[in-house]
């Protein structure tokens, strides 16, 4: 998918309505990223790490491949 502006630099993005995080590379269905975009609903981490997206209470989505 061509990355959002919205989230350029960002490797995860959440969607704080439902706490998961895709990597915006690998992810499958990018018409979620879209979703959660127009909704206003995306996160960003800092570090942008999967790690830290776990701290925060978030689990990758089964739709982005680095699951
Ligand atoms: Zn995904």
């Amino acid at each position: 998918m061509d990355h959002p502006k919205e989230l350029e630099g960002f490797r995860y993005v959440g969607d704080k309505r439902n706490q998961v995080v895709h990597e915006i590379k690998s992810c499958l269905t990018p018409a979620k990223i879209e979703d959660i975009i127009a909704n206003q609903a995306y996160a960003t981490f800092g570090p942008d790490e999967l790690s830290e997206a776990r701290n925060r209470g978030y689990r990758l989505s089964s739709c982005c491949s680095a699951n």
